[in-house]
Formats: structure tokens, C-alpha cells, sequence
């Protein structure tokens, strides 16, 4: 095995619980992707990592000791991970959160019987085989897909591509989600097909939606939050962009027999004035956005997208109105976001009252010393002016 070398700021990175090393702080450069032994300046083994050479983050710590990588040490580490989420519903489940999982850069989503992966550095590519075979093993799925069109592969050298690696995937897969159930379409829909993050809070924001209310499901893809207000509210409006999103949620609405979401497509932006103008106002307002910062650099009109969004749909809540609110872009910390809010909520003149604080679901654990690994934040609020 090829052996980097690492400065002491490097080291210290691990020793702190983190896993990545970047650029800056490796001392030798080998052409090639792959497994490493990661050693100190006087040569010190401090663990085994996937070397990327094409990316500033070019090494990711998989494991600590010398015990080889192997077909046993992949099949011991996937099923230690399903072991962990014993107690989720099997139909639509993350069973693998990359670096939360502590197997960074790996992805594996459960929709029923299929798996989608994401293999999303360099290093990891060289063992694809071996870890889908363990996955096979462990989890005996009627078949993987291989959803490598993630944009952060381009940062690794690698090829975007959607490929079938094992048996068979169907177009589309019914999985069930608390008291609803949904198709998730694998090889065309966003991320893995689904948000799998959000699904508590989707269930809690189908819990508190007021029986016979209005409920407005901003940023609502496939209708993922709208299925579960619709359950409880006269009507929902569910605004969204993609065209296929809003034919898919449609389909979804009909799945589980409910005629009461209308459809806003286009920019949520734009629809939200809109409805201000027209002196729409409702008792819940789901507000999810995509990543409007994708890098810190992008951090600042982010800030300002994300602001703009929350003070116009806190400006359509009903007297004792929820707003349910996230973001999902890692650069914009809890913090920051909890200002935002707060700004926002002074710019539209409401009084707003904090219920909860949430995060991403059980299934995507967040480790302390990896930051990375809890990029999701919400709140809900409820209008008390
Ligand atoms: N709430 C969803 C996830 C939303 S992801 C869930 O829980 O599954 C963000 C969604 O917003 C995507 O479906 C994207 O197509 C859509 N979108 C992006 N920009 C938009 C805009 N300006 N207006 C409306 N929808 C937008």
C-alpha cells in the first residue's frame, strides 16, 4: 500500500475527530486514487485513508488501525450501519450517511427492496466492487443503482453516470412514509429520488396542520410535504419549479387518494407575492428551499434568498399560523440561520414564537466533531400577533 505523509496540522485534524485532511497538509502527492497508509513526518502510522488526487480534500480517514480493508472489514462495517437504524421503516431509509456513518464519501439509500449508492470520491471508486458485494451481502437487495450524476463527483476527476450495477431497478418504487405512502422514481428524481432527511418532519408538520385549515407547501418537489397536510387541511397549495417534480407529485397526491393539493408551478419568489398581493393567508406554510449556498463564497446572496423567502411566506401566515422552516445548505450554520430568521421576522412585522427546533432524521446521524454531517436545520414557528 502507497504511503502519504502529512504535516502535524493534518494530524491534528484526525486527533480532533474530524476526518478529512486537505491539500495543503499532505506532503506527498501519488498519481493514482485509492487506499493509503497515512503516517506523520517522522512516519508514524495514523491511519488508513481513500486519497483523492484530484480534490482539495485529499484524504478521508477510514480506518484508524492496520487491520486490513477488506471483504470482511466492508460486510462488518455495512451491517454495523443497518444495525444502527434496527428501528426506522424499512421502505424508505438512509442505511449509509457517508462521514456520519463513519465511511465517508459512501452513500446507501433503502426504497423497499432496492438500494441506491453514491460512491462520491476517487478513492472509494477503486473498491467499488467489494463494496457492493458486502452490500449484497448484508442487505440482499433485488438490486443497485448507482446514482453517480452527484455534481461533487466532478470535483474528483470522475464521471457522472446513472448505472444498474446489480440485478434489477424499476422506474419507480412505492415506499410508505408515516400515514402516507409515495413513489420515488431512482434513477431520474433529486439526490436519490427522495429527501429522505425530512421525513419526521414531515410527519410532525402533518400532525400540526390545523383539520380543515389552508395549508401552502413552498419548494414542494414531489409533493413530499403537501401529501402530508393534505391528510388534515381543506386544501394545500404546493408550489414548485420542476416540471417533472410537480407531474410526479401529482401522481403522488392520486396514490393516496387526495384531491386536495393545487399545483402553483414556478418560482416560489414570484407565487409568494403574488398570493401576498391577492391577501391569501394560511395557518401552515411549509417553507424547505433547496441549497441556495452551495460554498461559502456564495454564502452572502444566499443569505439574502433565504431571508427574501422566509419574510414574504411569514407575511402570508393566519393569525396562530405555523411556518414550518429549513435549510439544508451546510455554510449557512444554525446560528446564522436562527439571525435569519429573526430578521425576517422583524421585516414582515411578525411576532413569532418558536415550537421546535429540528434537525435531519435519525438515519443521517450527525457526529459532533463533523459539522458536515448536520447541514440540515429547521424551526417552527407559529404567528402569535
Ligand atoms: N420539500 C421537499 C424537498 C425540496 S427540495 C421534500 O421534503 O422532499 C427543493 C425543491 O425546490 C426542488 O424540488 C426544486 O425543484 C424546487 N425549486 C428550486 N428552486 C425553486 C424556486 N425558485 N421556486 C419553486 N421551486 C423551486
Amino acid at each position: 500500500m502507497i504511503t502519504v505523509r502529512v504535516t502535524r496540522r493534518g494530524a491534528d485534524r484526525w486527533a480532533g475527530g474530524h476526518p478529512w485532511i486537505y491539500r495543503s497538509d499532505t506532503l506527498d502527492e501519488p498519481a493514482g486514487p485509492g487506499l493509503v497508509r497515512v503516517v506523520d513526518r517522522r512516519g508514524t502510522f495514523l491511519g488508513q485513508a481513500l486519497y483523492s488526487p484530484a480534490s482539495e480534500i485529499r484524504l478521508r480517514l477510514l480506518e484508524p488501525s492496520q487491520r486490513p480493508v477488506d471483504a470482511e472489514w466492508w460486510t462488518e462495517r455495512l451491517g454495523a450501519c443497518l444495525a444502527r437504524r434496527g428501528d426506522l421503516d424499512p421502505t424508505a431509509v438512509r442505511l449509509v450517511h457517508a462521514e456520519g456513518d463513519g465511511l465517508p464519501s459512501l452513500v446507501v439509500d433503502r426504497y423497499d427492496r432496492w438500494a441506491v449508492v453514491q460512491l462520491l470520491t476517487a478513492g472509494l471508486e477503486t473498491m467499488r466492487e467489494g463494496i457492493l458485494d458486502a452490500l449484497e451481502r448484508v442487505l440482499r437487495p433485488a438490486g443497485i443503482l448507482l446514482r453517480h450524476d452527484a455534481t461533487v463527483r466532478r470535483h474528483e476527476d470522475l464521471p457522472l453516470e446513472v448505472v444498474v450495477a446489480r440485478g434489477e431497478v424499476p422506474e419507480r418504487i412505492e415506499v410508505r412514509e408515516g400515514p402516507v405512502r409515495y413513489w420515488v422514481t431512482p434513477r431520474t428524481g433529486q439526490k436519490t429520488g427522495a429527501y429522505l432527511d425530512q421525513r419526521a418532519n414531515r410527519i410532525r408538520a402533518g400532525q400540526l396542520t390545523r383539520p380543515g385549515g389552508r395549508a401552502l407547501d413552498c419548494f414542494a418537489y414531489h409533493a413530499s410535504f403537501a401529501l402530508h397536510l393534505a391528510g388534515r387541511a381543506a386544501e394545500v397549495l404546493a408550489i414548485e419549479s420542476s416540471e417533472d417534480a410537480v407531474a410526479r407529485g401529482r401522481e403522488n397526491a392520486a396514490l393516496n387518494g387526495l384531491t386536495n393539493i393545487f399545483w402553483r408551478p414556478g418560482n416560489a419568489f414570484d407565487v409568494l407575492a403574488e398570493l401576498d398581493q391577492a391577501g391569501a393567508r394560511f395557518d401552515l406554510v411549509v417553507v424547505d428551499p433547496p441549497a441556495f449556498a452551495k460554498s461559502r463564497a456564495a454564502l452572502e446572496p444566499a443569505l439574502r434568498g433565504y431571508g427574501e423567502i422566509n419574510r414574504r411566506a411569514m407575511r402570508l401566515l393566519a393569525p396562530e399560523g405555523i411556518m414550518v422552516t429549513s435549510s439544508c445548505s451546510f455554510h449557512l450554520r444554525r446560528p446564522d440561520f436562527a439571525a435569519l430568521v429573526a430578521r425576517a421576522a422583524g421585516d414582515a412585522g411578525r411576532r413569532l414564537v418558536v415550537l421546535e427546533r429540528f434537525g435531519a432524521g435519525a438515519d443521517h446521524p450527525e457526529v459532533v466533531t463533523i459539522p458536515e454531517t448536520g447541514y440540515l436545520k429547521g424551526m417552527i414557528l407559529r404567528a402569535d400577533d
